[in-house]
Parts: C-alpha cells; structure tokens; sequence
C-alpha cells in the first residue's frame, strides 16, 4: 500500500470528531478532579514497547493516549496550578494548534500565506512593547532561545567577525541582576562566551536591579580591558515578579554605547494593562526583547517571541547565503527576508496561527483584563498572607507572583509541605528561595485561577503546616 493516507475517509472523520468532542469535554470541565497525579509504574511501563513494526488503528492508540498520557500531565491547565510560569491554553489556541497541523506549512521562508500570518504577529508583538513597527523577530520555541538569539544577535552587533572567526579572546561581557533567569547565564555559555562573562548585579531590597552598582561594574571591566557589549533588564522575575527600572538601565546602556536587551518572558503581557504598564516604562526602547505567548498569552506550547529593533543587525548575525537557499524576485522562492535569517531554525511550524487566532479573538483589551485579573487574585493572596498568623510574606507582590514563607518550619519541610501538596492534588505551588529562605511560591498566570482555588491553596498549605508543627511537638 502506497502514501499513507486512509482508505476509509470516514472512519478516520468519526474518530477525529469523537476526538475534539472529548477535548471539549476535558477543556468543559478543566477544574475537577486532581491537579497533579503521580504518574504509576504500570503507566510509564505501558509506554514501552518498541517501535511497532506493524502499525496500531488509531481507536486503539487513541485508547491508550486516554489511558496512559491524558490523565498524567502536568496540570497547568488546572486552576489550581500556580507552580512556576505555566500557562493554561485556550479552547481558541486549541483549535489553531489542530488548523495548523492540517496545513503544515514549514515556516523557514519563501512565499506563502502562513508567512504573512507570523509577519502580522511580530508587528502585533512591536506594537503591544511599543517598539517601532520597523523592527524585526520570529517566533521560537520558547523565551529560552528568545533570550539567546538575543545574546547572539548583540553580540555579532558589536564585533560581526565573530561569526566566521569564533568569539575567542575578545573580552565582551555582559550583565543581568543576579535574579535574572538562568537562561540568560546559559545563553552566555552556548554562545561561547562562557557564563561567567554575564556579570550579575546586586539587585536592592526591591528585589530590582541596583543600576548604580551596574555603571560601577561597567566601569571597572572597562578599566580591566574587558568590552561591555550588552545590559539585560527584567521584566517580571520569575522568582518574585519585580521589574527592574529599565528607564534607568536603558539610560546606563545606550550612555555606555552598550546592547539593551529586556527578558519579559510573562512580564511583556502586563503591557496590555492601563494599570501596570506604566511600571514597564523603558520596554519600548530595547534593542531585543524575548517574551513567551506561552504563559500569560495562554497561547498553547510552545511560542516564545524574540523582537529586535534593527532588522539589518538582526539579520546581520544570522543570514546566510546558500546556493539551495536563494532568494528570487518571483516564484516560491520570494518574499525575502525569511524567517530563518532571524535565527538559527531553518524548518520551523506554523506557531503564528495559534498566536494570530487567540490574540485575533480575544482582542488586546480582553487579555489587559486578564491579566490585571490575575494579579487581583495575586494581591488577594497576599493579604490573606499577612492576616494569617505563622505565614510571612517574602517578598513585595509586584504583579502575580506571591512568595511566602511558614514560620516555624525548615527550608527543607517547607519543600517537603509543598510535595506533600502536589501530591494531594489540591494545589500545585512551586518553591523559591528569597533572601535565602525558602519560600511557597504562587504564580497566578492561569487565566482559570480565582480565589476559590487560591484560597484552597492556602487552607491546605495552613492545615500542612499545622500538622507538621503539631508532630515537631510531639516528638
Ligand atoms: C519562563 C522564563 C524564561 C524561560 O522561558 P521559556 O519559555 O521557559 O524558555 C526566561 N525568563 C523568565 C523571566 C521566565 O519567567
């Protein structure tokens, strides 16, 4: 049998139909049952069994994806998951996700539609920052590698002989608060200028970058023979959501003729918001940015977005030129620049669609309310936290993010409390460290969390902690 298409159009029509009826159903009714369940032996035993030589019909693999995948996942879907920077997905996003399946458009350049669509996103992405329409970006997979072709872009910025003589011994380094995320030290070591070159700045109590102490440390590797070539700033950290005063770094930067790069991974969102936007004063004049769609856009995994003010340097650090690559004037191989000149994927799928039809549907207003709503459930977790004797709050609530600590108890039965959480399925926080002490960690990016679920968080973690003391005393 050639080709692998069915012969029985309308057998696989049944099922795909029963398929999307049963997401629906899942989606319908997303806030029953557990959060999060251990995933038992038998189950990840049932998932080995060697490539099959002979195929399976779909009824029965779709069998066992209900059987041993869907009942096992993370739950970031679930209102009641707060752990790290999840986002939740939409029935909308869904859809797009199976659209583009069904057109499986390669993304890495030439003429076509799909193309356009991922053009219109970056210019929604420039616009939502308040970056020039001018600029340039491409969606990936996440704000990971946003965040490292951003390294790679400003560092071929400043010295564009690196890409054929390898970056050895010219001295760059650059610099994030020491509570940026660890992609950005990561990005530093991939592209070969060792993480050490990344030089964390002391943050304030704020929690947000001391920009004195960055033109202090500019200054100093400049004396030593060093080359500053670029300063990240934070928007949203994902320990506990401060936002660095990029106004402050952007004048630092460009002052010292250096790279100004922003990490907004979920904090780029937060633009949409008449009431936070003004804290992200300075966004909209970096030279790179990297964001996710993923988390507060609720656009399903994965699309991360890196955005570069000059199209020319973007595109400069990048392109190639191929013989089984060129670009025409006409035909299917036109429509230069491709986005493959924007980064290091040359195949790359159709994430604009899921980005264009969520965005596209629920409009920019709708998704400023949902952010500010989730901050709402954020600031009522807070207060709930400083009522409530035996719990301290860790760190200023600046957007969605809560991080407390249990007195009484130590870091490691915090962590332990917090397992002992994710395994009753009620809630699932994450832990962080803050000020070196161990703290339950709150993110409310999920557009399904209300109070209802924070509060129930919060009624479990208490009774936890109780029971815990109480055997700390009867020991
Ligand atoms: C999540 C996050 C990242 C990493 O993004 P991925 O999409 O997981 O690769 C980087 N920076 C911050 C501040 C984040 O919250």
């Amino acid at each position: 049998m050639a080709g692998l298409d069915p012969t029985d159009w309308r057998g696989i029509r049944e099922i795909g139909h029963r398929m999307l009826d049963e997401v629906f159903d899942r989606m319908e009714h997303m806030g029953e049952g557990p959060v999060w369940r251990p995933m038992p032996s038998a189950a990840r035993q049932g998932l080995k069994e060697g490539l099959p030589e002979k195929g399976h019909t779909l009824d029965a693999l779709y069998a066992r994806y209900q059987e041993l995948v869907v009942p096992y996942g993370a739950g970031n879907t679930h209102p009641g998951f707060m752990g790290w920077v999840h986002g939740a997905g939409t029935p909308v996003g869904m859809l797009a996700e199976m659209l583009a399946g069904g057109l499986n458009a390669n993304c890495g350049g030439r003429d076509h539609a799909p193309i356009e669509v991922e053009r219109e996103v970056i210019r929604w992405a420039l616009q939502m920052v308040g970056m020039p329409q001018d600029g340039s970006g491409c969606l990936v997979t996440g704000s990971s590698m946003a965040n490292f072709i951003s390294v790679i872009t400003a560092s071929r910025a400043q010295d564009l002989a690196i890409r054929k003589n390898g970056i050895g011994g010219r001295g760059l380094v650059g610099y994030a608060a020491t509570t940026a995320h660890g992609c950005l030290p990561r990005a530093f070591d991939l592209a070969g200028l060792g993480s050490e070159a990344l030089r964390r700045v002391p943050v304030l109590a704020d929690h947000r970058m001391d920009v004195g102490a960055l033109s202090d440390m500019i200054a100093a590797d400049r004396k030593a023979g060093f080359v500053p070539f670029m300063v990240a700033g934070t928007a949203g950290t994902v320990d506990c959501g401060a936002i660095d005063d990029l106004v402050a770094i952007e004048a630092v930067a460009h002052a010292a003729g250096i790279w100004f790069h922003v990490d907004a991974a979920f904090g780029a969102l937060a633009c949409l918001s008449p009431r936070f936007k003004e804290q992200l004063s300075g966004i909209e004049k970096a030279d790179s940015l990297a964001f996710d769609f993923h988390k507060w856009a609720q656009v399903p995994y994965d699309a991360g977005c890196v955005l570069v003010r000059d199209s020319h340097k973007h595109a400069a650090a990048f392109a190639q030129s191929l013989d089984y690559l060129v670009r025409e004037e006409r035909g299917l191989a036109a429509g230069a620049p491709w986005f493959c000149d924007f980064g290091p994927d040359l195949s790359r799928g159709f994430r604009a669609l899921k980005v264009w039809m969520t965005l596209g549907h629920y409009g920019s207003e709708r998704m400023g309310d949902m952010v500010e709503t989730c901050c709402d459930v954020a600031a009522d977790l807070a207060r709930r936290v400083e009522r409530t004797e035996g719990l301290a709050l860790l760190a200023p609530v600046t957007l969605n993010i809560v991080c407390f600590g249990l007195d009484g108890l130590e870091d490691v039965e915090v962590s332990e409390l917090v397992q002992d959480l994710h395994e009753s399925g009620i809630a699932a926080p994450s832990t962080t460290r803050i000020n070196g002490r161990l703290a339950v960690r709150a993110a409310i990016i999920n557009h399904r969390t209300t109070t209802v679920h924070t509060d129930r968080m919060l009624d479990a973690v208490i009774a936890l902690r109780r029971d815990r003391l109480r055997a700390q005393t009867a020991r």
